[in-house]
């Protein structure tokens, strides 16, 4: 069924939420607004009829879905989703570029910045993980995910501003139901640990980069660097920086967008920063694949210079699957969920973080929860990976799938759809206990 939006309305959400390219060009004077297909043929919200003679381009290569068919059914829902989508991003976070991966937005995102900004050197945090194609392994930092190929060619990384694992503390900075327990030495809300990791990013800039670069990549919290936070002002301070030597500042959202962290729908509201690119992908579909990169009308305008592409970036199943993800994160109020069974489920932790030796830190924000295990307190040595896979192994085997992450695998992760319960919560705490008493009856 048509949506029902007249085609100026489409036109005008084109013009606000939508790659500007897409305005410019357009093979006809008058664009086509097509309503549903049937094998060659094509037909308008008018009703007109077209014989397709083009969709063979690689795309359609037996002919289009019957009428009844969802897929091809609805006009305009690239317009539609974009709208929505731009809809949860403060201004002037409009305009929305559609992927079908994480990898492929960050590629998009290190393009777009570089086209804006005229320079070339990228800045990444150490142990972040933002994607796999030979570009953006240049922006992953942890050993793992890397290959001896050509990458990262002007990507550079600075020290991860990592509280726990860092060498200045930092615990009563950090946005966190719960703490560390070694203070950094804050004096009235003025974080010393964060001025050290802010001179780190200076470093760089005066070591490694051409002092001015075209962007700063930064998860709000690190995913497969293990749920590492920063002191609370890092990303702020780390901005206004960027900015000053004429850098964008990215938020990659792919793992803590859409609700996960619980106080806010993205990651970087927890910062109290608007970034100038977002980047996004995983929880966007549910497990369909999709990503997305949302930026500014300013930087989208520097981008239109040439022709910016992408043939099922933005097609009408990932659309419409996108749409339903935001309307269930509404209906069954998922970030509350995160809130509250994350802050339960952090808050019981740190309790077995206090009876056991081997349990360094907990921490996280909402759903996405780390666990750095270590030898003992004392060295915060990390625990040996057979280790980490003996008690991991314990807990697979009583019923429970987490995950592992750190660059030296020593962090648990607990990331759970957003629909887990109070109850899915106590029995992994009870098993959690169980596994590591285990290990520590067996060491
Ligand atoms: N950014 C982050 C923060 C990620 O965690 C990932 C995937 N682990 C990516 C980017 C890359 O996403 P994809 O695997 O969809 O390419």
């Amino acid at each position: 069924e048509y949506t029902g939006m007249s085609k100026e309305r489409i036109m005008e959400i084109r013009r606000q939420n939508c790659n500007p390219m897409i305005m410019k060009v357009t093979y006809y004077k008058k664009p086509v607004l097509i309503h549903q297909g049937y094998m060659q043929w094509l037909w308008d919200v008018d009703g007109r009829r077209y014989l397709d003679l083009f969709a063979g381009v690689a795309t359609v290569s037996v002919g289009s879905l019957p009428p009844e068919s969802d897929g091809s059914s609805r006009a305009a829902v690239e317009e539609i989703y974009s709208e929505k989508l731009a809809s949860y991003l403060p201004d002037p976070l409009k305009v929305v570029y559609l992927t079908n991966s994480g990898s492929e937005a960050n590629d998009l995102a290190m393009l777009m910045a570089r086209l804006h900004t005229g320079n070339f050197d990228i800045i990444t945090l150490r142990g972040s993980y933002h994607g796999g194609s030979p570009q953006t392994m240049g922006l992953t930092s942890n050993a793992a995910y890397k290959y001896p190929i050509a990458n990262g060619l002007g990507c550079t990384t600075t020290m991860c501003p990592d509280v726990f694992r860092g060498p200045w503390g930092g615990s009563h900075c950090r946005d966190s139901p719960v703490q560390t327990t070694r203070p950094c030495g804050c004096a009235q809300g003025h974080c010393m640990a964060n001025d050290q990791y802010i001179g780190q990013l200076k470093e760089t800039f005066a070591t490694s980069v051409p002092s001015r670069i075209a962007a700063f990549f930064g998860e709000p919290i690190q995913g497969v660097g293990g749920a590492v936070q920063y002191p609370k002002n890092y990303l702020k301070d780390a901005y206004k920086l960027v900015r000053e030597k004429g850098g964008v500042c990215i938020a990659d959202e792919v793992q803590t967008g859409f609700g996960r962290t619980g106080s806010h729908f993205w990651g970087f509201q927890g910062h109290d920063v608007i970034p100038d690119m977002v980047t996004m992908a995983k929880g966007i579909g549910n497990g369909f694949p999709m990503g997305a990169v949302v930026t500014t009308p300013e930087i989208a305008a520097a981008f239109a210079k040439g022709v910016h592409f992408n043939t099922f970036g933005g097609n009408p199943v990932a659309c419409a699957v996108g749409s339903s993800v935001l309307d269930v994160i509404k209906k069954d109020g998922t970030q509350q969920i995160s809130l509250d069974v994350g802050t339960y489920l952090m808050t019981e932790l740190a309790k077995l973080r206090d009876k056991y030796e081997i349990i360094g830190d907990v921490r996280g924000k909402g759903l996405q929860i780390g666990v750095e295990m270590v030898k003992d307190k004392a060295s915060r040595d990390t625990l040996p990976p057979e280790a980490m896979s003996e008690i991991f192994e314990d807990i697979k085997d009583m019923g429970i799938l987490i995950g592992k992450g750190g660059v030296y695998g020593q962090i648990f992760r607990i990331q759970p759809p957003m629909c887990i319960t109070m109850e899915d919560a106590d029995f992994f705490l009870a098993i959690f206990d169980k596994a590591i008493h285990n290990y520590m009856e067996r060491r």
